[in-house]
Order: C-alpha cells, then sequence, then structure tokens
C-alpha cells in the first residue's frame, strides 16, 4: 500500500489551495484523489447555462500567488463558470499540481487505524493508500440532490440535473423547457435558457429574494486598479463580516427608522450598485438581526418585484414573505424581467406539488404538462451531505455520519472529537461567508496545526469533545442573534439541513462573522491548540 504524508479529497478551490500550503511546508509526498477529470470541484459539474459566481470576482479567488494575481485578468464583475476553470486550471498547471492529483477517482472509504496512527483509504479504483493527514476538500455545495420525482425514467425527451451538467452544449432551440427550483441555480438557468427555448416553465416551491447583480464587463483600467489594490482589498476582505472586500460604508436601519425618505435613497442606491456588496452589505448593517431593518428591505424587494413584474399575479407569486437572509438570497441577471417574456411562464408549486413525471412531461396533482426538456435545479444535500457519503471511520469504529446523526459537533468548523488527524475545509461550523476566503485562511490554520505536531513530536492530533462542545455553543449563540431561528427551518434553508427531506436539522454554519472567527482560529493555534488532546511520537 503506497504511504503518503497527506491525501487530500476534491481538486477544487480548497484542494488545489491545500496542496500549496502542504508543498510549501515541505510535507511530502502529497495526493489529491479527485472524482472529476480535471480540476475544478463544484466548478468542474455546475456547467448549467447562465453558471457563474455571484461574488465578486476580485473576493472569489487565490490570495496565495502574487504571480497570479499580477497576470490573471478578469473579464466580468462575476465570472462565468468557464472563466473560474481556466482560473484553476492555470493555478494547476502553474504550480504543476495535476501531477500530484488522481482525477476519475471518488473517496469510498477512510478508516483510522490506531496501531499504525495512519488513515487507510480506499477508492471507486479499487486503491489502497495510507497516509498520516486526511484533508477533506469536497466543498460545501457538491453533493447534487437527485430528482425525487417517481417516473423519471419513463421520460421521452431529454431531462438534465444542474448540478451535474454534462460537459456538451445543450440546444435549447424550439424545445418546451421546464426548470425546477428558483435557488441561486434556477435564478441563473432561467433567464439563459428563455433565449432560445420555445416555451419555458418554472416550478416554483419557495420564492426568493433575487437581487440584480448588476454584471459588467472589466476595463483594462479598472482590472489595472484591482490589481493595485488587491492586497489592501485582501485585508479588507478579511475584516468584512461576509468576506466581501470593498464595501462603500453602511448604516443601520435603528439610525434612519423614522427617516423614510432616506431609507428608501439608500436602498435604491444599493439596488443600483446591485450585488451583495451593494444591496445586503451596505445597506442596512443590522438587517440580519433586526427584524423591523429586514421587514423594511423585504417590502423594498417586493415592491420592485411589482414593478418589474407586468403580470400582477406572477408579481405576487413571485414575491417572498419571509425575512430576508433566511434562504441564500440568489442574484438575478435579468431574473424578473425574464417573467414578461409571454413564453416564460410561472407555476407555484407550493400547495400543489409535483407527483410524476411522465413520458410526456410531470404532473401536479391538478394539471398534466408536456416538455421536450425537464432541468432539475433542486439543490444540494448540502456541507455535511458529501462527507457523510464517505464511509469514514475514526479509531472507535464510529463513522462521521453516525457521529453527526443527531447533531453536528467540530471544533473551528475544521475538525471533530474522535476523527485524528483529520482536517475539513469549509466544514460544518465554519463561516457563512466567500469561500476561497475561508479556504485561505483554515489551509493555512491546518498548516499551522501540523507545523505544531511536527515541533513537538506527535503523532496525533484531535479535538477534545469539550472544546467542540464549546465551539458548537458559540455557533448556536451567533445564529440565536440573527433572524434565522425564526424562519429558516420554515423555509427550507440548506443552511439548516431543511432542505433534504429526512436531514437531521442542525445549524450549519457559524453565522457570527469572519473577523471573530479568525481570531478563535488563531487564537487556538498561538495558546498551542489547547482544545486538542495529542499523542506524541
Ligand atoms: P437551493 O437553493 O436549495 O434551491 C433548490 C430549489 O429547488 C428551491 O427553489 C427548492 O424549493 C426547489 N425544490 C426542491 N425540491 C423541490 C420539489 N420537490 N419540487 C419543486 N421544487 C423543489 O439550491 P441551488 O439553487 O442549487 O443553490 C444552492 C446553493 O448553491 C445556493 O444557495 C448558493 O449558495 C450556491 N450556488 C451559488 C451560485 C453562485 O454563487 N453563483 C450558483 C448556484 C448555487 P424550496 O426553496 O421550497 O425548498
Amino acid at each position: 500500500m503506497v504511504d503518503y504524508a497527506a491525501i487530500v479529497i476534491g481538486a477544487g478551490f480548497g484542494g488545489l489551495r491545500m496542496l500549496y500550503e502542504l508543498r510549501s511546508l515541505g510535507i511530502s509526498p502529497v495526493k489529491i484523489l479527485e472524482t472529476g477529470s480535471d480540476v475544478g470541484g463544484t466548478w468542474y459539474w455546475n456547467r448549467y447555462p447562465g453558471a457563474r459566481t455571484d461574488s465578486e470576482c476580485f473576493d472569489y479567488m487565490f490570495n496565495f500567488s502574487d504571480e497570479l494575481k499580477k497576470e490573471w485578468n478578469w473579464p466580468e464583475r462575476y465570472s462565468t463558470q468557464d472563466t473560474v476553470l481556466r482560473y484553476l486550471g492555470t493555478a494547476a498547471d502553474k504550480y504543476d499540481m495535476r501531477k500530484d492529483i488522481q482525477f476519475d477517482t471518488s473517496v469510498k472509504s477512510a478508516h483510522y487505524n490506531e496501531a499504525t496512527n495512519k488513515w487507510v483509504i480506499t477508492t471507486s479504483q479499487g486503491d489502497e493508500y495510507s497516509c498520516t493527514f486526511l484533508i477533506s476538500a469536497v466543498g460545501p455545495l457538491s453533493l447534487g440532490r437527485k430528482p425525487p420525482f417517481p417516473g423519471l425514467d419513463s421520460f421521452r425527451g431529454e431531462w438534465y440535473q444542474a448540478s451535474q451538467w454534462p460537459n456538451k452544449s445543450v440546444d435549447f432551440t424550439g424545445k418546451r423547457v421546464a426548470v425546477i427550483g428558483t435557488g441561486a441555480t434556477g435564478v441563473q438557468v432561467i433567464p439563459v435558457v428563455s433565449h432560445n427555448a420555445k416555451s419555458v416553465t418554472v416550478f416554483q416551491q419557495t420564492p426568493n429574494y433575487v437581487i440584480p447583480a448588476r454584471n459588467y464587463p472589466m476595463t483594462p483600467e479598472r482590472m489595472h486598479e484591482i490589481k493595485r489594490g488587491y492586497d489592501e482589498s485582501w485585508q479588507k476582505v478579511r475584516t468584512q463580516a461576509w468576506g466581501a472586500g470593498n464595501t462603500w460604508g453602511h448604516f443601520n436601519y435603528s439610525d434612519v427608522k423614522d427617516d423614510k425618505e432616506l431609507q428608501h435613497k439608500i436602498l435604491e442606491r444599493g439596488w443600483e450598485l446591485g450585488g451583495f456588496r451593494g444591496f445586503i452589505f451596505d445597506t442596512f448593517n443590522d438587517m440580519f438581526s433586526d427584524m423591523d431593518s429586514n421587514d423594511a428591505v423585504c417590502e423594498f424587494i417586493r415592491q420592485k418585484i411589482h414593478a418589474i413584474v407586468k403580470d400582477e399575479k406572477t408579481a405576487e407569486l413571485l414575491c417572498p414573505h419571509y425575512p430576508l437572509l433566511s434562504k441564500r438570497p440568489p442574484l438575478g441577471h435579468f431574473y424578473y424581467e425574464t417573467f414578461n417574456k409571454s413564453h416564460v411562464k410561472l407555476v407555484s408549486v407550493r400547495d400543489n406539488p409535483i407527483k410524476e413525471i411522465t413520458p410526456a412531461g410531470l404532473r401536479t396533482n391538478t394539471d398534466e404538462y408536456e416538455f421536450d426538456v425537464i432541468i432539475f435545479a433542486i439543490g444540494f444535500d448540502a456541507v455535511t451531505g458529501a462527507l457523510n457519503a464517505i464511509d469514514i471511520r475514526g479509531p472507535t469504529n464510529q463513522s462521521l455520519a453516525e457521529a453527526w446523526s443527531t447533531k453536528v459537533d467540530t471544533m473551528l468548523g475544521i475538525t471533530v472529537a474522535g476523527f485524528p488527524n483529520m482536517f475539513i475545509i469549509s466544514g460544518p461550523h465554519s463561516p457563512f461567508a466567500t469561500i476561497p476566503v475561508i479556504i485561505d485562511n483554515t489551509v493555512n490554520w491546518i498548516g499551522q496545526a501540523i507545523t505544531h505536531m511536527q515541533k513537538n513530536g506527535l503523532k496525533s492530533l484531535e479535538a477534545t469533545p469539550k472544546a467542540s462542545d464549546a465551539w458548537r455553543e458559540t455557533v448556536l449563540a451567533a445564529f440565536n442573534k440573527t433572524i434565522l431561528p425564526v424562519s429558516a427551518e420554515k423555509v427550507n434553508s440548506w443552511y439548516v439541513g431543511a432542505n433534504v427531506p429526512g436531514k437531521t436539522h442542525d445549524v450549519l454554519f457559524y453565522f457570527g462573522g469572519m473577523p471573530s472567527y479568525f481570531s478563535a482560529c488563531q487564537d487556538e493555534a498561538d495558546a498551542g491548540f489547547p482544545g486538542f488532546k495529542s499523542v506524541p511520537l
């Protein structure tokens, strides 16, 4: 059995960044095992029409390479899926990473052998490897939900699961297309598919608050400015609660609650600037914790929907009536405007669910529809799903899925009591924020933990249950300070596992903001990892 110092699962943003860190620390040999045939992770699989980032390009990137920052030019404010994939491929080539990646290989199991202090890994290719450090970079949104509808096999048309889109172009010209799901994925798919399709029928269960993205192409001057400001903007990113840099300044609703005109001006400006930065982070600072603030923003969006969508009934169906941010709001590229096209129809399945897929289309309780193409944009078994799908077992033979079956416990979202020498990038209870920024911090922290072990002659490091419980308490306390306890479960939010039938409902993120999270991580490392037990060599 080939033995590695570290095995990393996944070659997306997290895996590539981890490989770079391990190499910088002289940890060798290292291998990444990747299900896809190339690097990219979520950006490899999610090739659906309209796929692009909802974070701005200058936040959604690697910070580790000054050369890459100098050389790479972002074409648009929000990068398309193929741009991100090219970017990750360029990084992988520049640092000759592919030689350490085994593609087309899924990890089936990882069992810890206490006698050798090694993880033993088996793969879909039938390989068996051992390693000292097991590092998951499977990503929080990588296990797409399979269409749960009976009758799918009988469908005579084409169907696609957005999160597993084939690597080929799909022509919708002249076709009758159904899109099921109106989360961030559906919201990106619908306008693009409507360009050529004969008809688009959107099946909506819960409406979302869709914020206008306001994309624009990057001019050489703007790109030059971004390159000059990278260091400063990364510092800002690390100090902003959600990991979005270059915010323009914001207000508390409570300070302006008696001035309706000023409130409107603030929200109108945010709406025009667009994106999370313009409309969420730079409007009312307290909308995530103060229900009055949240209500004011929701009402503003509902008015916008009614102003944009001409058909009154469709506009009302598109209006959410729950607190904004209870679900992750999508960014739209002319989403609401798309419903003004005569060949685009909205069907609410909230009280009349899809019963089955038929040979010709689909059927709700009361109606039958015929389609040539069905697109399922029904989301992910988020955060814990992809990890639980691997048979990961610690020294007691308890699996990770069993350990998390009633409640999720981690230390800082990175390690789990009972699973020594295992690290998770973007694990449960890490912050809800721009993912590459969290990845950068986590990878750096894992590097510090491994260095600590090497310096102190330790063969294993494992979070204590006490420290994990304390982190869980911190996570729950942060959650309880937001508007989420009121509504996240009710609206099927994946933040709490409520979007997957049968999944344990639990808080899956730290909602206390990145700066306090970064401090907690650094304090733990600086204090010599007091929340961990270790075994000397
Ligand atoms: P999602 O937000 O979970 O949305 C899934 C949609 O499918 C929801 O509208 C859901 O309705 C609907 N649905 C589920 N089961 C259904 C059923 N049986 N019948 C009808 N509708 C059903 O998933 P997603 O859109 O893939 O997005 C997940 C996350 O991925 C996003 O929140 C975001 O963080 C990330 N993402 C990011 C980007 C980006 O940054 N550009 C793009 C796409 C996705 P309910 O709401 O009622 O459950």
